[in-house]
């Protein structure tokens, strides 16, 4: 009988452990590398699966006063945890139905395109104190943003252009993970070329692979997501100033032996070549363990690399613990997410970002906190 699973810390869930002073120190990491640039946090998404509001009040008590969303929902969110003082721009911009969510929330919307710019115009002269706005300019990646001669027409467009106050001109980069892309010298230039066809404005063109392109991207603002929350963002990671901040811990429910020729999970898609100690874990699909590390992904028990065998299931993985070292018990922890999250993401042909946003909907949270975070009284300024 295992000890551990008279443990009162024992859950048959899986947790999500945050580190939130290395969110803060790697903060701090990308800033030393900007210098006077201001950092903008991508906190969008929940923060990469990690929680907007644990979060932004981390960066903030760092000193953070801008913060990127992509929605006005998860602005509203945002709002409740960092506070008055913060700015908060939405990335997809504004639309009707978020109008009152928007305005309630001090929010600022980021503005795509003309129609964008018109429909937002026209509910800000309509208001006492129009919150600011970003406007995107898209520069090549065709995505989001003002195509080059949007631009001119809003350059040109005196009364357009005041009604919507920005205070940033921005771009977005999509080759900066590969600073060998020529790509991202055309961008610079063509975002350049467009921004001076606008009254003059604080710029922003970088992300966190930006950062890493060297001054010439940074601006006045640059504004890092996954860095921030210790992803990789390039392709030389060792130039990278950030650490891993996120861990999923997930509980063994059951220990078995499988006897050869038996098969193990759905489809049976494993057969035991041999005699098996497994270790069913708590922690599938659900949690952000993807269905195609099945019988390929690996895991980490003891500081040691474990196989998935069969198929990821919604709330169980099945482990190979028959080497395994150290005691396999009901109550152990097995480690689904670390320092080798871009090694998990290679096996499950996807990517870091995806892997963090698709974690923690419903898993425990455990914040590791700052020994002080800072709180503001509010005030009456929402810039
Ligand atoms: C998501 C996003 C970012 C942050 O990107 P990272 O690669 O996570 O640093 C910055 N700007 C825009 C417009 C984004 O959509």
């Amino acid at each position: 009988m295992s000890k551990l699973i008279n443990q009162p810390s024992y859950s048959t869930r899986p947790t999500l452990r945050v580190d939130l002073p290395q969110i803060r120190a790697n903060y701090e990491a990308l800033k030393g590398k900007v210098g006077a640039a201001k950092i903008g946090a991508s906190v969008k998404a929940d923060a990469y699966g990690l929680g907007a509001v644990a979060v932004g009040k981390t960066l903030y008590g760092a000193g953070c006063r801008i913060f990127f969303v992509a929605t006005a929902g998860e602005g509203k969110m945002l709002r409740d945890g960092v506070g008055p003082n913060a700015a908060i721009y939405v990335l997809n911009g504004p639309a009707p139905r978020d109008k009152g969510v928007l305005l309630g929330a001090k929010l600022k919307p980021v503005i795509n395109s003309l129609e964008q710019a018109r429909y937002w115009a026209d509910v800000a002269r309509g208001i006492n104190e129009p919150p600011y706005t970003a406007i995107h300019i898209d520069t090549g990646m065709n995505r989001l943003g003002l195509s080059f001669d949007d631009v001119v027409e809003l350059g040109r467009d005196k009364s357009l252009w005041s009604a919507l106050n920005p205070e940033w001109v921005m771009s977005h980069l999509a080759c900066a993970s590969d600073d060998k892309n020529p790509m991202n010298k055309t961008q610079l230039a063509r975002f350049r070329k467009a921004a001076a066809q606008l009254p003059l404005t604080p710029l922003s063109l970088a992300n966190t692979a930006g950062i890493y392109l060297g001054k010439p991207y940074h601006f006045q603002m640059v504004r890092p997501g996954i860095g921030l929350y210790g992803g990789n963002a390039t392709t030389k990671p060792g130039q990278e100033v950030t650490k891993p901040v996120a861990t999923l811990l997930a509980p063994i429910l059951q220990v078995r032996w499988v006897k050869a020729g038996e098969s193990i999970g759905y489809n049976a898609s494993f057969i035991a070549p041999r005699d098996m100690r497994v270790a069913i874990v708590g922690a599938g699909y659900a949690d952000g363990v993807p269905v195609n590390q099945s019988n390929t992904g690996t895991a980490i028990l003891h500081d040691e690399e474990v196989k998935i065998v069969g198929r990821v299931s919604m709330d169980l993985t099945m482990i190979d613990a028959t080497d395994a070292n150290l005691s396999v018990e009901v109550g152990g922890v097995v480690i689904f997410r670390g320092k080798h999250l871009e090694a998990e993401a290679k096996q499950s042909d996807t990517i870091n970002y995806e892997l963090l946003t698709r974690l923690g909907q419903r898993c425990r949270r455990d914040y590791w906190k700052p020994k002080k975070v800072e709180t503001d009284a509010p005030k009456r300024d929402f810039r």
